[in-house]
This record gives structure tokens, sequence and C-alpha cells, in this order.
């Protein structure tokens, strides 16, 4: 027997409408407050530096080192079992925000705290594109 279910889709928002634009054309975009100058990540509508809604966008250079990871066996979604057990990353870019995607290319034993990785850009069905990173040598 062969199920699958959906997975939950993201869906944009005023806010975060240039990011997802910017991942459907290859690129991570990070909110830069237009006023302090403050990136930050994920999107959203206010600078926790200086409270400013002033903001344009920066495209990050993709490589960053890994923060944290899990190795989600339990998926919190149905949609997500048929891929479980996958690698969430949580990845300090080089410009000083945190991003999340999942892990491509190596054996999750490999991972360790620093490791080097680069973005990459995945769409799947109908999801809008989405990051993943895999290990880059430098
Ligand atoms: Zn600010």
């Amino acid at each position: 027997m062969s199920e699958t279910f959906a997975k939950p889709i993201p869906h944009p928002t005023p806010d975060t409408q240039p990011y997802w634009d910017g991942l459907a054309r290859g690129a991570l975009l990070i909110q830069r407050c237009g006023d302090c100058g403050k990136l930050r990540h994920y999107p959203r509508p206010v600078c926790d530096g200086c409270w400013s809604m002033a903001h344009d966008w920066a495209e990050a250079g993709g490589g960053g080192a890994v923060h944290s990871w899990t190795v989600c066996h339990h998926p919190f979604h149905i949609g997500f079992k048929a891929q479980s057990p996958y690698v969430l990353l949580t990845v300090e870019l080089d410009e000083g925000v945190r991003a999340m995607g999942q892990l491509r290319g190596m054996d999750p034993a490999g991972l360790r705290l620093g490791l080097r990785v680069g973005v990459g850009f995945e769409r799947e069905d109908d999801s809008p594109v989405l990051p993943v990173f895999h290990p880059v040598t430098e």
C-alpha cells in the first residue's frame, strides 16, 4: 500500500514575499533595517535593534557554519514521513544571522559544529523553492 500526503507549504506574506522571490531565482535574501542597518532573518516587519519598520534586502553569499542540527526521525507532519529521517540544520550564515534548511550531500554522522556549508535551492512539487545546505570545502 502506498500513501502520500502533501507537506504543508509556506504561504508568503507581504513581509516575506521578497524572500520567497529571491529563493525562486537562486538568491538567499536577508532583511536589512533601513535605519540602523542590522540584518535579520527570518523576515519580519520590525527591527529588533531600533524598532524601525523600514527595511531593504541584502543577498547573502550563501556560506555559513553549522550552528546546530536535529535528525528528525518522527516527522512533525505526516507529509514528511516518507523522507524521514531527515536532518534539519541551523546555520550561522557568514552575514551573522541564522537560517534553517535540510542537509544535503553527506551522512549526518559526519556533522560537527562549525562545519562549513553552502546554500542550495530546491523545489518540490508545487512548493516554493526552499533553501537546503550541503558541505563545502574551502
Ligand atoms: Zn534597526
